[in-house]
C-alpha cells in the first residue's frame, strides 16, 4: 500500500492568527476537523485495499464519492493553512508584482477582485469554499465556489483558498460568516498564491 496521509504541522502557532481566527477555533479546525479528513481518507484507501486483495467488489460509485470527500478535505485544508499568515507579518495586505497585475488585468482592480471573492465566499450554499484559479493554458484566474471540498472546482491549480465551513468559523462569529470572510482579508497570504501560480506556469513547460 502506499503512503498514508498525515496531518501536517502548522506554519505558525495556534494563537497566531487571532483575532481573525482565535486559538480555540484554529487548534479545533486544524486537530479535530482537518485530522478527520485524513483519517477518513486513510480509512478509505485501506477498505480500496482490502477489496483489491480479496478479490471482492467495492461499491464504486459510492467509495469514490467518499474517497474525494476526504482527500478533498485534506488536500483543501493543507492550502488553507499555507495560504494564511499572521497579520502584518506576511498576512494581509494586497498583493504584488506579477500576481497583481493578473489579478487587476481580469478583474479590473483588487478592490473589484476582493468583492466578487467575498460574494462568492459568503453566499457559498451550505459548506464549501471560496478559491481562486489559474489557467495557465489561457492563462488567467478564475474565482470559485466550491461545494464540500471538490464540487464546482475547475481542472485547474487552486491558487487562493478559502474554507467557509461552518465549522471554520462558528467558535469566533457563531453565523456571521460575512465577518470572518472580512477578517480573512486581513490574515491572507499572498506569497504562496503566487508560488502556486508560478508552479501552474511551470508545469506548461
Ligand atoms: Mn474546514
Amino acid at each position: 500500500m502506499a503512503g498514508k496521509y498525515t496531518l501536517p504541522a502548522l506554519p505558525y502557532g495556534y494563537g497566531a492568527l487571532a483575532p481573525a481566527i482565535s486559538e480555540q477555533q484554529l487548534t479545533v479546525h486544524h486537530q479535530k476537523h482537518h485530522q478527520a479528513y485524513v483519517n477518513g481518507a486513510n480509512a478509505v484507501f485501506e477498505k480500496i485495499e482490502k477489496a483489491r486483495k480479496d478479490g471482492t467488489d467495492l461499491d464504486m460509485k459510492a467509495t469514490l464519492k467518499e474517497l474525494s470527500f476526504h482527500v478533498g478535505g485534506h488536500r483543501m485544508h493543507s492550502k488553507f493553512w499555507e495560504n494564511m499568515a499572521p497579520a502584518g507579518k506576511g498576512g494581509g495586505g494586497m498583493p504584488k508584482g506579477a500576481l497583481a497585475d493578473v489579478i487587476s488585468g481580469e478583474f479590473g482592480s483588487f478592490e473589484r477582485f476582493k468583492k466578487e471573492f467575498t460574494q462568492a465566499a459568503v453566499s457559498v450554499e451550505g459548506s464549501g469554499w471560496a478559491a481562486l484559479s489559474f489557467d495557465p493554458h489561457e492563462p488567467r484566474a478564475m474565482i470559485s465556489q466550491i461545494e464540500k471540498h471538490t464540487v464546482n472546482t475547475y481542472p485547474f491549480k487552486m491558487i487562493l483558498v478559502l474554507d467557509v465551513w461552518e465549522h471554520a468559523y462558528y467558535l469566533d462569529y457563531k453565523n456571521d460568516r460575512a465577518k470572518f470572510v472580512e477578517n480573512f482579508w486581513n490574515v491572507v497570504n499572498w506569497d504562496p498564491v503566487e508560488k502556486r501560480r508560478q508552479k501552474a506556469l511551470q508545469m506548461m513547460k
